[in-house]
């Protein structure tokens, strides 16, 4: 019997892309906070799903495309 891998959701803040305004943490505040000069400071850990909706919205309405959602094989590594 092969066994189900389940997948889990992280967020990732490209530190190159982002310029840190801080739209991301007034979107999705319980997984992202910000540090004294505005850049985000994200949650590592899995995404619950309930959080996943208001999560795609922060990444649609981040200004540098900076903020992404990645799908990683529960345990943390990439699928
Ligand atoms: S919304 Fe995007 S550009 Fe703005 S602080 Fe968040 S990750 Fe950076």
């Amino acid at each position: 019997m092969t066994p189900v891998r389940r997948k889990e959701t992280t967020v990732h803040v490209d530190r190159i892309a982002c310029n840190g305004q801080g739209v991301c943490a007034e979107l999705l505040p319980e997984w992202i906070v910000l540090d004294d000069w505005g850049y985000p400071i994200v949650r590592g850990d899995a995404l619950p799903a309930d959080l996943e909706p208001h999560a795609r919205w922060a990444v649609a309405n981040c200004p540098t495309l900076a903020l992404k959602l990645r799908k990683v094989r529960a345990g943390g590594s990439p699928p």
